[in-house]
């Protein structure tokens, strides 16, 4: 139990007469007025008043106990002006005994204030923005107590969700009121996943319900908060021995500030007070994280905005544990835009895929995990959108644009009869890559090319038969790890597996095994804290010292294949030994089924990724040991150019259209030639005409693809001539540029290639 015992105090009936009289039909103005008198009555205060912000920035006296009804709508105040413009600038509470002696103080004659000298005000938050102010005011000099002072907090969080959600006011009465951001805006962003949609804002991180702001045993719920802040206790330091979700979660580092901040007397106290007040547990963490993020809010200091994402983090950590005890499902629009800070692709994933548009994100980077995942999905994503979730609120109408890596929010008819009008054009081009599906992918030349596709997702196997792929040359099977609670059983993923290849038919399918790390997180997976993920156990590492795990894939993987061809590769082979290993296991499998006498597959063909470096040097090694590779580019070039894939700050600091990169893939291609090893390329850029352009001028001729990206590809195949290009391409290989991607599309352009 908490230290103290319980308290029953708390503005709770106060809170609970303001709902009602929320919720009530009569008119707003009337409803406002109601509560301006209840909230002074129960405060034993002369005067009570409520100031919204206009869409000027400007806050109006809007209800008012106590001062004169004439300054109702006619009293306005910048921000920053007066006491009240500094409650709402600081978004912090301010209590004077003695208003008028404040050098803030704004007299204003026709409000009548003069008589009232204590002031106690505070800010009406939503997100990390004060959309309004609540004022209690007395006439004696006296000091509002700190009970008093988080009392008004609590009341004006529950005033400020209830007006933004629109109970208090009508669409048409809040038209003019910034109690949400409401005018149409246009951020620019990063294209992180292609294509074009529409709909409705749903926020990862949403704030509490209104009706679920107000506890209905708040000693009950001071119980749960406390328990609930034990078991996120207990869940840092497990993560910190090295303990769950070690290998990819957040580092050593930010685990021990998150511990700190856990025990951090402010933010504990801050939350106890705020359900002390009658507040759920839910509602007390949002309510002090808003209050964080408006303090924070327009801090520069790179150190601060990190201890404020550390908060959040933190708050939705506790959040999710409080949640635990009170599943509940969260209704979505059947055209849901996600809007995050940023996104794991687990999270992304436990989103139901048929009622997702887009994802805009406030961070990310193209690279990640999410961003792939996003691509997989076929949603438009844009990402590294700032002061993104701020400017939203639940169910806006919002644009992600993933043509241009924009996002308009609130967009006003003619953008949005535009934004359809560009949809039909894409639903058009899809229709022509519709078309080519059948069609083999030759150049003019007269190479053919074969185009796979990059899998992993129940709805890439939906989708197969209308992407036009010739197979998948990348099964990503983690993913059905990222979505499930717990490990999958055996049969739970030898049935996926055999599901593939019941779908695929006759086209091939290449597995990849495990490739849990980086940014891929397996919570319920036991591993060890890392400082350093990306560059730590990922993938065949975790597989090779866990070879239980890896066992029961391949043993899932050999069974689903039975009687068929079954390709498999091991992802992140640094070393020639990794192969051996991971392929010894595949043959100890082999071994352990005939033994049982059970049917293995017909064909099995086992290969490795080029994801690391240090393998362009030993493929003469390596390649006699394979039966195909496959590039992983995303990783390749992480690794060579040192720059995390996750990170914004550094994944886009080189191009992969550049010597180094070119060169890497050309020794990979020629090498693979020289020994007549099938080598495909399954990095993303496999799906971007201009850098699939460049891979066939380099010989390679086989591609995987992200779905969205077989039919621009197939559509340039049919349009290059090799010869040509492979000669341009030779000097490009020389030139002494960072990147040689102007030069490129020049020479695609020069040969009439649709890029
Ligand atoms: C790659 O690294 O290029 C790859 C295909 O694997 P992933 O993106 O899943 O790491
Ligand atoms: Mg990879």
């Amino acid at each position: 139990m908490p230290g103290g015992g319980l308290t029953t105090r708390g503005p709770r009936n106060l809170l609970r007469q303001i709902r009602e009289a929320m919720a009530g039909a009569a008119p707003a103005q009337e409803r406002l007025d109601t509560v301006v008198r209840i909230i002074a009555q129960s405060m034993v205060a002369e005067v009570c008043s409520i100031y919204l912000r206009r869409a000027s920035g400007e806050l109006e006296l809007f209800a008012t106990q106590g001062l004169k009804p004439e300054a109702v709508h006619k009293t306005r105040l910048r921000p920053g002006e007066g006491l009240v413009g500094e409650v709402a600038r600081s978004a912090q509470p301010i209590s004077l005994s003695d208003a008028p002696a404040h050098p803030s103080f704004a007299y204003r004659p026709e409000t009548g204030e003069d008589p009232y000298h204590a002031f106690l005000g505070a800010p009406l938050l939503r997100g990390g923005r004060a959309i309004g102010v609540l004022v209690v005011q007395n006439r004696s000099e006296r000091r509002y107590d700190e009970d008093e002072v988080e009392d008004i907090q609590t009341i004006a969080m529950v005033l400020a969700e209830t007006v933004a959600s629109g109970e208090l006011l009508g669409q048409e009465e809040l038209r003019d009121i910034e109690v949400a951001p409401h005018r149409p805006e246009r951020l620019k962003g990063q294209l992180f996943a292609e294509g074009l949609a529409f709909g409705h804002v749903v926020l990862h991180e949403a704030p509490v319900p209104p009706e679920n702001l107000l506890a209905e045993d708040p000693q009950a719920e001071e119980v749960r908060l406390h328990e609930a802040l034990v078991g996120l206790k207990a869940n840092i330091d497990k993560m910190l021995e090295g303990g769950q979700g070690g290998l990819a979660g957040p580092s050593f580092e930010v685990l021990e500030t998150y511990r700190m901040f856990a025990d951090d007397r402010g933010w504990n106290r801050s939350l106890v007070e705020a359900v002390r007040t009658g507040l759920t547990a839910e509602a007390a963490v949002d309510r002090v994280r808003n209050e964080h993020r408006a303090r924070f809010a327009k801090a520069r200091d790179p150190y601060i905005k990190e201890r404020l994402h550390d908060f959040e983090d933190l708050a939705n950590r506790l959040l999710r544990v409080l949640a635990g005890d009170r599943p509940g499902e969260r209704e979505l629009p059947d055209d849901a835009i996600l809007v995050a800070r940023n996104l794991g692709p687990a999270d992304l994933l436990e989103y139901p895929r048929h009622k997702l548009r887009g994802l805009l994100l406030e961070e990310g980077s193209a690279a990640s995990h999410a961003a792939i995942v996003a691509r997989a999905l076929q949603i438009p994503c844009v990402g590294r959108l700032m002061g993104l979730r701020d400017r939203l609120s639940e169910g806006d109408l919002v644009i992600a644009d993933g043509e241009t890596g924009e996002a308009y929010l609130r967009p006003r008819p003619d953008m949005l009869a535009a934004v359809e009008s560009r949809m039909q054009v894409r639903s058009q081009r899809e229709a022509e890559f519709a078309a080519l599906r059948d069609t083999p992918a030759v150049t003019l030349d007269g190479q053919r090319i074969t185009l796979l596709t990059n899998a992993g997702l129940a709805v890439d196997l939906e989708n197969l038969d209308a992407v036009g792929a010739e197979g998948i040359g990348l099964f990503r099977t983690e993913f059905q790890f990222m979505v499930s609670d717990e490990l999958p059983r055996l049969d739970s993923q030898t049935a996926l597996y055999r599901r593939v290849l019941d779908t695929a038919g006759r086209r091939p399918v290449t597995f990849r095994t495990l490739d849990i790390g980086g940014d891929k997180v397996l919570p319920y997976l036991e591993t060890e804290r890392e400082e350093n993920p990306a560059l730590g156990r990922r993938a065949v590492r975790l597989g090779l010292d866990r070879p239980g795990l890896l066992r029961l894939q391949l043993r899932a993987l050999l069974t689903a294949a039975a009687g068929r061809e079954l390709r498999v590769m091991f992802p992140m082979i640094a070393t020639v030994d990794e192969f051996r290993h991971a392929r010894e296991l595949v043959d100890v499998e082999c071994a352990w089924a005939r033994r049982r006498g059970r049917a293995l597959p017909d064909l099995l063909r086992v290969g490795a990724m080029i994801e690391c470096p240090s393998l362009l040097w030993h493929l003469d090694a390596l390649l006699p040991l394979t039966d195909f590779v496959s590039v992983g580019t995303n990783d390749l070039f992480q690794y060579m150019f040192a720059a995390d894939r996750t990170n914004p700050l550094v994944a886009d600091r080189y191009d992969p259209l550049s010597p180094p990169a070119l060169r890497a893939l050309a020794e990979i291609q020629r090498r693979c030639a020289d020994t007549g090893t099938p080598v495909s390329v399954c990095g993303e850029l496999a799906g971007r005409p201009l850098e699939a352009f460049a891979l066939l001028t380099l010989g390679f001729t086989r591609l995987s693809a992200p779905a969205g990206g077989v039919g621009p590809v197939k559509r340039m195949i049919l349009s290059a001539d090799l010869g040509a290009a492979r000669r341009g391409m030779a000097n490009l290989l020389g030139s002494s540029s960072a990147s040689v991607r102007g030069e490129l599309e020049s020479l695609a352009r020069k040969l009439n290639v649709t890029i």
